[in-house]
């Protein structure tokens, strides 16, 4: 004999009451008399009456039948008065809007979903180091770096060979705990991850030997990148899928290579451009001269015309960078020093005290600096 007491009566509500009212009532009671909240002996007995209550006014007809004959006129109509159909979650979850309340069935299931998403494992980042030259053509180069990798032992299940991860009896396989605590709402079930297997489901007995049940290892990779032509310091390489391993399936991260380019004893490199500082004596820039000129692709020559002025700047079209994934090159800029002697010899000395009166003593205040002129060079 469940109970002798009115439906409308158990659940505090007049006989006219709406759907909502309906719900809110009961909803106010299962808070306080779910099992999984109130562990009081009379909980229970008292939550199935609540159920019982709502499960037939609830549904239209079973509340008409039972406005009509009572009790024996739901009789029969397929009332499983079973409380552990009822989701406290269903009751919780909504009314404060957020998951994380635990109930009966389904709702740890979405969870542990949502725990076992494929995830993409992490990126990571190497740097390579390469020549002038090499960054200018392009190299393949070798790159070393550490990442983890599937354990060679235990393929990856971190159960020592010949053993197996069995289901973790804390949480029965499902990876959550549920733990009851204290709030301002009364006693709420709150569903956490498993601290023993961590979500997982499963422990491992025997640990594999080399990676400890953690079924990775870290493993130091040896790689060889092919570095387009045209990097510089900074270029950034990405290699696709070369990071940390995927959770769950998920995609593995990727490799991040960033270049550094040694210095060039006498290449200076602007962008795309290669610049190159070269010393003339005072007769070649006085009589011009054919000159040979280093650039990345071997020596080249220039003719310096007569008359050539320190700082004076020649292009060698097409002679510099190649552009980075992309067709065509920067030039090369040549930029002339003409260096004054230090010494002379008798003969030199001479030669020069002869020539030195034919030139005059007067001063001449300089329309432009050297630099500038240099700076003009560059950019020009
Ligand atoms: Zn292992
Ligand atoms: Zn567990």
């Amino acid at each position: 004999m469940a109970t002798e007491r009115d439906y409308y009566e158990i659940l505090g509500v007049n006989k006219n009451a709406s759907a909502d009212e309906l719900k809110t009532a009961f909803r106010n009671l299962a808070r306080k008399y779910h099992p999984d909240v109130n562990k009081t002996p009379e909980a229970e007995e008292k939550f199935k009456e609540i159920n019982e209550a709502y499960q037939v006014l609830s549904d239209p007809d079973k509340r008409a039948a039972y406005d009509r004959y009572g009790k024996a006129g739901v009789s029969g109509m397929g009332n499983g008065f079973d409380y552990s159909a009822v989701d406290l979650s269903d009751i919780l979850g909504d009314l404060f809007g957020f998951g994380g309340f635990g109930g009966f069935g389904g709702f740890g299931g979405t969870r542990a979903q949502q725990r076992n998403v494929p995830r993409k494992g992490a990126d990571l980042q190497t740097t390579v180091t390469m020549q002038f030259e090499e960054a200018c053509f392009g190299a393949d180069k070798e790159i070393i770096f550490n990442r983890d990798e599937k354990c060679s032992r235990c393929h990856g299940s971190g159960a020592e060979p010949g053993t197996k991860p069995q289901r973790c009896s804390t949480c029965n396989g499902s990876g959550e705990v549920k733990t009851s605590r204290q709030t301002m709402f009364g006693s709420m079930v709150q569903v956490t991850t498993c601290p023993v297997c961590g979500g997982r489901g499963e422990t491992i007995p025997s640990p594999c030997t080399q990676c400890h049940g953690r079924g990775i290892e870290r493993k130091t990779v040896k790689k060889v990148v092919s570095v387009p032509a045209g990097v510089d310091t900074g270029t950034r390489i990405r290699l696709s899928g070369e990071g940390q391993p995927g959770e769950n399936n998920g995609p593995n991260g990727d490799l991040y290579v960033d270049v550094r380019v040694n210095q060039h004893k006498f290449f200076h490199r602007h962008d795309f451009d290669i610049q190159v500082d070269l010393n003339i004596n005072i007769a070649q820039a006085t009589l011009g001269d054919d000159i040979t000129v280093p650039t990345i692709d071997g020596s080249e020559q220039l003719k310096i015309p007569s008359g050539t002025q320190p700082g004076k700047g020649f292009t060698l079209k097409g002679k510099g960078v190649p552009y980075l994934r992309s067709n065509g090159r920067g030039d090369q800029k040549v930029i002339i020093n003409v260096v004054i002697p230090h010494s002379l010899t008798a003969e030199q000395r001479d030669l020069m005290e002869q020539l030195a009166p034919t030139l005059g003593t007067e001063v001449i205040p300089q329309e432009k600096s050297f630099w500038d002129r240099i700076k003009e060079a560059i950019n020009g």
